[in-house]
């Protein structure tokens, strides 16, 4: 759908509060002077306004408070190596976004309103994207219902809202992880696929037993059985084994995330045998005990590729075998680092400039 896009009315901040930034950049605590804020009232996309970053009103009645209608993005942008701004797949976002809004019942968001609303804040808060390799601009879209209505039921109306945050170098450090065979994220038929808020709290139980039990995070299993494999806490888990790139499939319980998507395109372009099928548990433990799993990893936006040095199974904890300097998950890193920094060529045109 075409829609014409009225001038975004801007207000900017009077002070930056770029000065008090620190350096270390510790993920999540610390946002850009400006958000981008627009409102869907009577069937329609209201005036877009690009405001300073600050709290707002909702009433207590809020819907999406009560109901969890809320959807969001995580996605990045990227110092480049010739002194510009350039993100990352942000069509394939939006599609995610609309696909994440659809399940939960709230309005599309044309491609032109979130791109131009995106571009626009990006560009008057352009000194906010860091510069030291590694780091780059967390950039967070979201949705929620604004209905003041207490009834069960789709709101009517809703805001979209975009801000953003530096983040540093992620540091890398190889994860202790257990499956999990009691608690699921989603069930086939849910809402996994979706970036909705709910299936965030509800994994968040789950994680805590995990993580005071040692583990960093889990690698869900499917809801009928506990025995494939679903995800690795927030990001999409990726095996190599007998020389093979091997990943769950996607369904309606797993994320389609674009790290993956691209993470796999690379492995096909370097050659390699990528098969998405699924993955049991019990296949994982025989490949590491036959010594035939060779890596695995999970891919996201917020680490790239994380991966994972131990494996809890059945109480027990499996170590992997060190990953090789020349390992796929290795290859593949650099590889799409370098596209993101505009040091590599972009075959694929993932990038798109600020
Ligand atoms: N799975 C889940 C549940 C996630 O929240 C994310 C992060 N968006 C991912 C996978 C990875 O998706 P992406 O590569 O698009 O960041």
């Amino acid at each position: 759908m075409m829609i014409d896009i009225l001038p975004i009315r801007t207000q900017r901040s009077t002070t930056s509060r770029l000065a008090e930034l620190d350096p270390k950049l510790e993920f999540g605590k610390v946002y850009s002077d400006h958000m981008f804020v627009v409102d869907f009232h009577n069937g329609e996309w209201q005036e877009a306004q690009i405001l300073p970053f600050g709290d707002m009103v909702v009433s207590p009645a809020n819907s999406a408070l009560h109901y969890g209608q809320a959807i969001f993005e995580g996605m990045k942008a990227y110092h480049q190596a010739d002194g510009g701004v350039a993100l990352f797949r942000p069509s394939d976002n939006w599609a995610r976004f609309n696909a994440s809004a659809e399940r939960m019942c709230m309005p599309h968001i044309p491609e032109e309103l979130f791109m131009q609303g995106l571009l626009e804040l990006l560009r008057l808060d352009t000194a906010w994207v860091p510069t030291a390799t590694g780091s780059s601009l967390y950039i967070r879209p979201f949705m929620f219902a604004t209905d003041g209505f207490i009834g069960v039921r789709p709101s009517e109306s809703y805001r979209f809202m975009i801000f953003t945050s530096p983040v540093g170098l992620y540091y890398n450090k190889a994860l202790r992880v257990r499956f999990e065979q009691k608690y699921v994220r989603s069930a086939e038929g849910g809402a996994g696929f979706a970036k909705n808020a709910g299936n965030y709290g509800a994994a968040m139980y789950p994680t805590k037993l995990a993580q005071a039990e040692g583990y960093n995070q889990l690698i869900w299993t499917d809801a009928s059985e506990h025995q494939y494999v679903e995800e690795s806490g927030t990001m999409n888990a990726v095996f190599v084994i007998d020389g093979r790139v091997v990943t769950p499939a996607l369904s309606t319980s797993i994320l389609d995330g674009i790290t993956r998507r691209s993470v796999l395109q690379l492995a096909r372009d370097m050659g390699l045998v990528v098969e998405e099928r699924k993955v049991s548990s019990r296949e994982i433990m025989e490949a590491l005990a036959a010594g035939k799993l060779e890596e695995a990893f999970g891919v996201g936006t917020a680490a790239t590729i994380a991966p994972i040095a131990t494996i809890g199974y059945e109480g027990q904890d499996y170590h992997l075998p060190e990953v090789a300097p020349n390992a796929f998950s290795k290859r593949v890193g650099a590889a799409l680092d370098a596209i993101r920094s505009g040091e590599g060529a972009d075959v694929h045109n993932w990038m798109v400039r600020v």
